[in-house]
């Protein structure tokens, strides 16, 4: 047995070559750009008795006139009287940039103008420490104020001129500050300054950085997308974008990180030809000379090449944004570089098989990939056959990214990503060695999950199981929610199936406990015994907690099983679906919050990223802040497609300079406050894919319920009734 072991080990080591690699270190920024115009989410501007600084709602007005770091910085307008102004900036905690390169400086670019050296405003570092659901501050552990004239050395571009202060001069820090505040000295008079590029740097050497030279451009309709070869040299800090209209004159529109070897550039006009060329900047702020120029010219799309266009978008975040060891997808783009986050990536398989039909990729292509996949699959961290929620791509070792508790099995996540691991063994059908490997590593993978062991009552499923902890999180699956697959595919297990009966005695309980957790997540008694019967904006709910519940319920267990298909004692789950989709579509119509812009065709309220961290909103009053998902209203394109439709083109023509982005639409924007997702998130962008061609084609419902065992599983669900 040992020596079986023993092998085992070796031979895993030999395929792999698990190193232990670190992840990946962010810079510590302050302030690079603003996503949205106007004034900055991360800001706070505040003055007393003659002091003034301007402001726009309490917060720095971003100017799009003057950039040290294109496409925009932050302006300091003001008056230096009796009293006092401060403006602070807070460190945006991006989800996922959890290290940062070892900082030694303060380093920040300002651009005085004509304002007199005297009335240079301070600076300094703090740590604020904020409750968490309100934002209020709790505590404000200030440095030093420091002069930022004392500061300014001889470097100078274009009119703006570099401050560093060594970090020690702020004096000590228990932890990395994440807030920072200029403000008035004692000399009283006016001054502007603009500020931008401000961050916490490490020390570096320059080094030999060659000029970039082919990059290609390809124009949509309202927007072009370069490409350039993957940048390598860990020097470059980042990427330089110009573009011009007539080949001559170019202007610096924007930058990008090396993690991206794409920039996409919103324009905003269609039938025009664009110019661009890209350089490289290093860490001390040296460009190299430009690329070669390239063109593209944007025209008008049509509905079909939209939804061509978005499909294609938000597949690359699993193809060119895959986390490289496995080929997997990562919790969200930027956030960590090696943390594979499962769920995503069965997401992320259903719309590698769209790639490949829909010509995004080849066959081969996607063979090669899944083939890696499965292969990282096979050699990972597993807990009586079902995967961790998240996984070290270098390792294969699970990573406890919620919590220590969480450190393994996590059954929802496997369920998501068999809902793709099936839908490809049905796609990979050829008789060749490769597909046949892939489907053979499938089954084995399927056979290994023991769907029964997380059913230790013979009733609900529990969601973690912990080897050392056990059942401590001890949450069960209760619907109904975006849960439902893991019940079938449990019920499906050729070889650990859970008996049928659990659907109704766990899913759908009607027991006190399963009453009570209804109750408690929809603060609500409509829908407590799963079913709802009420009516909500005129359309009538069958099965649902509140009005039920954020839109990804509608999306995550049926982008592969297809709603149509199922249909239990309570109602068909297409219908209930749709009516779902169109309680939110009224309710964002209706707009009883009255949030900035909601309504026809801005809607679509589900779980995403927001100004205060990941949340779940629902169409209900108290549970929604005004942050919209692109994908709540684009993945329910199949219950939807008029809404869904006019949705899209609103995104895209309308906030496309914002949301769109290097993957499709950014996670989530929120107009009511200014704020936009800086990140795109690995269980938003596929569904987006998937259910557009759900809805175009059907292909990705018609590959997963080919699966024997589904039909099956389904046939005794049916036999219950
Ligand atoms: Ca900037």
């Amino acid at each position: 047995m040992r020596t079986i072991i023993s092998i085992f080990i070796l031979l895993s080591i030999a395929h792999f070559s698990f190193g232990q690699e670190d992840e990946y270190e962010y810079d510590y920024m302050f302030f690079e750009n603003s996503l949205m115009p106007e004034y900055y989410f991360f800001s706070s501007a505040i003055y007393s008795d003659g002091s003034y600084i301007k402001n726009i709602n309490g917060k720095l007005p971003v100017c799009e006139e003057g950039a040290f770091t294109p496409p925009n910085s932050l302006e300091l307008k003001y008056t230096n009287g009796n009293g006092k102004w401060e403006a602070s900036i807070a460190f945006e905690r991006i989800r996922g940039h959890d290290f940062h390169k070892k900082s030694k400086y303060l380093s920040l670019w300002i651009f005085p103008e004509n304002t007199n050296v005297r009335l240079y405003p301070k600076i300094a570092l703090s740590i604020q420490k904020r409750q968490r659901r309100s934002g209020v501050i709790i505590s404000d552990q200030r440095s030093k104020e420091l002069s930022i004239d004392k500061y300014i050395g001889v470097i100078e571009k274009d009119g703006w001129r570099l401050v560093k202060i060594p970090l020690t001069d702020f004096g000590d820090f228990e932890s990395l500050p994440n807030n920072l505040v200029f403000s008035n000295n004692d000399n009283h008079g006016e001054g502007r300054i603009l500020i931008d590029q401000v961050e916490l740097l490490p020390d570096v050497q320059p080094g030999i950085i060659q000029a970039p030279d082919s990059i290609s451009a390809k124009a949509y309709e309202l927007h072009v997308d370069l490409i350039w070869p993957h940048v390598k040299n860990q020097g470059i800090k980042y990427i330089k974008i110009y573009r011009s209209e007539d080949a001559k004159q170019f202007k610096p529109v924007g930058i990008q990180r090396p993690y991206f070897y794409r920039y996409t550039d919103f324009v905003g006009e269609s039938n025009k030809t664009y110019y661009y060329k890209i350089s490289y900047v290093d860490y001390h702020y040296n460009e190299t000379s430009p690329s070669e120029t390239t063109e593209a010219s944007t025209r008008p799309f049509t509905d079909e090449e939209l939804l061509n266009m978005v499909q294609e978008a938000s597949f690359r975040y699993y193809w060119e944004g895959a986390e490289p060891h496995s080929g997997m997808a990562r919790e969200n783009i930027p956030g960590r570089m090696y943390m594979i986050a499962t769920g995503a990536s069965g997401f992320g398989i259903m719309a590698l098989i769209v790639g490949a039909e829909r010509g995004f990729i080849s066959r081969a292509q996607a063979v090669l990939r899944m083939k890696k996949i499965t292969v990282f699959l096979k050699n990972c961290d597993k807990f009586h056959g079902a995967f961790p929620h998240f996984i070290d791509g270098t390792t294969g070792k699970t990573i406890a990214y919620f919590g220590k508790y969480d450190n393994g099995g996590d059954l929802v996540e496997t369920a998501f990503l068999f809902e793709g691991l099936l839908t490809a063994r049905e796609y990979f059908n050829l008789e060749n060695a490769k597909e046949k490997e892939i489907r053979k590593t499938i089954n084995q993978l399927w056979e290994a999950v023991e769907w029964d062991w997380y059913n230790r009552d013979g009733k609900y499923l529990t969601w973690h199981w912990s080897k050392e902890y056990d059942w401590k999180i001890n949450h069960q699956l209760i619907g109904w929610n975006e849960t439902m697959i893991a019940y079938i595919l449990a019920m499906a297990s050729p070889t650990h199936p859970i008996d049928p009966s659990t659907y109704y005695k766990g899913w759908a309980s009607q027991e006190k406990k399963a009453i009570k957790y209804r109750e408690a997540w929809g603060k609500t008694r409509d829908g407590s015994h799963y079913t709802n019967g009420n009516y909500y904006h005129g359309i009538k709910l069958d099965v649902g907690v509140a009005k039920g519940g954020p839109l990804f319920f509608t999306h995550y267990s049926y982008m592969g099983m297809d709603p149509h298909k199922l249909t239990d004692r309570y109602t068909n789950y297409f219908d209930n679906n749709r009516n779902i989709a169109l309680i939110n579509y009224r309710y964002c119509k209706e707009n009883p919050n009255a949030r900035k812009r909601f309504g026809n065709p801005f809607w679509g309220l589900t779980a995403s990223d927001g100004p205060w961290g990941y949340r779940a909103l629902e169409p209900v009053k108290e549970k929604e802040d005004g942050t919209i998902a692109p994908t709540g209203a684009l993945a329910s394109f199949p219950y939807t497609p008029e809404q869904s439709m006019e949705a899209l083109k609103n995104m895209y023509c309308k906030h496309g300079k914002y949301l769109w982005g290097e993957y499709g639409f950014r996670d989530a924007v929120n107009l009511e406050v200014n704020w936009q997702a800086k990140i795109f998130m690995g269980l938003n962008q596929a569904p987006v894919t998937v259910m557009i061609e759900n809805y175009r084609s059907g292909l990705i419902w018609g590959l997963f319920m080919k699966n024997k065992e589904i039909i099956n599983a389904l046939n005794r669900l049916s036999g219950l009734k």
